[in-house]
């Protein structure tokens, strides 16, 4: 792993417009002035609950769904003003595993179109060229040689998730967005992903911007992480840093919330602070955006944002008393 970031997000805006019932418009800002870094090879955990902004920020930054302001500089490159046609070598170079590999599998490809998709979309090898290559990842991600000609819905989720996997991996990307990949899987198949996803990452060695609600899982998988609150990183740090002495209190009450490894329990009065619903995106509250729900909430909290500043080195907090 080198120093030289691979990604830098610098005050990334999404918002997108709605119309009220009376037909009154409005704007939710679903990403509000993010700035972040990813390294090569390293993997960037963004949590936080439903609706923080994590799903928008990484497909903005994957330029999936462009920024409203703000810049997404890739392998040196600027790629946040590019038009459609000249994102392809980014995209080349950028790919993404969803929530529900079916809904990202078409259904009416063979295993062996599907992976060699990429492949054929770049105008990479000739056919037999891309199915001996589709043969070589469905194989590194647990596949048989029989699988190729079998279609999506003759697999399990966990399987169709390896597929979704290889075809991320045949432009062997240098940063792959996994956006809550073994959610949607059952607890026993989420492991055996985990572990492949991580012997994968130790082979072809790409960055990840992982998106999880899991924190157990996030702990384990991510160098560092990002806590994401109504569209802001409120947090930052290495991820051992985080777990044991986060330092928002929105991210020490979602730590504590989250079920304890090997437990399924929460602990005790866990969230009770902070179990208020979230404030409506359309309408954020004035100041720190958390002070409905802070237990520690003072006068300055409800008027003056707090900043993302270095509490120490490698780890950032937006919090007046950090
Ligand atoms: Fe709580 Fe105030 Fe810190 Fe916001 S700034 S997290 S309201 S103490």
């Amino acid at each position: 792993m080198t120093d030289a970031p691979l990604m830098i997000v610098k005050d990334l805006v999404k918002e997108f417009p709605h119309k009220r019932a009376g037909g009154r418009s409005e704007t939710m800002r679903a990403v509000n002035g993010v700035s972040f870094h990813i390294r090569r090879g390293e993997t960037l955990a963004l949590v936080g609950e439903s609706g923080s902004g994590k799903t928008t920020l990484a497909r903005a930054a994957a330029m999936l769904h462009p920024p409203t302001s703000g810049s997404v500089v890739f392998e040196g490159r600027e790629i946040a003003t590019l038009k459609r046609r000249s994102l392809k070598g980014a995209r080349k170079r950028m790919q993404m595993i969803f929530q529900d590999p079916y809904a990202s599998l078409n259904p009416r490809l063979p295993v062996s179109a599907i992976i060699a998709e990429p492949l054929a979309i770049h105008s990479l090898g000739n056919r037999a060229e891309r199915r001996a290559e589709a043969l070589r990842l469905a194989q590194s991600v647990g596949l048989k040689a029989q699988d190729l000609d079998r279609y999506p819905h003759q697999f399990s989720g966990g399987q169709r998730q390896r597929i979704a996997i290889a075809r991320a991996l045949a432009l062997k990307p240098a940063l792959i967005f996994a956006d809550e990949p073994v959610s949607a899987l059952d607890v026993s198949i989420q492991s055996q992903i985990l572990n492949l996803l991580r012997d994968l990452r130790e082979e072809y060695g790409p960055a990840f911007l992982f998106i999880g609600h899991d924190l157990a899982v996030v702990r384990h998988f991510a160098d560092r992480v990002a806590v994401m609150y109504m569209g802001r990183i409120v947090e930052e740090a290495a991820s051992e840093t985080l777990f044991n002495t986060p330092r928002h209190p929105y991210a020490r009450a979602l730590i504590a919330a989250a079920p304890r490894i090997g437990q399924g329990k929460r602990a005790p009065g866990a969230m009770r602070g902070a179990a208020r619903d979230i404030p409506s995106p359309f309408d954020p509250p004035p100041g720190c955006p958390f002070h409905p729900r802070c237990p520690m909430a003072e006068d300055i909290c409800k008027t003056t944002p707090p900043e993302l500043e270095l509490v120490e080195p490698g780890h950032q907090a937006a919090c007046h008393f950090t």
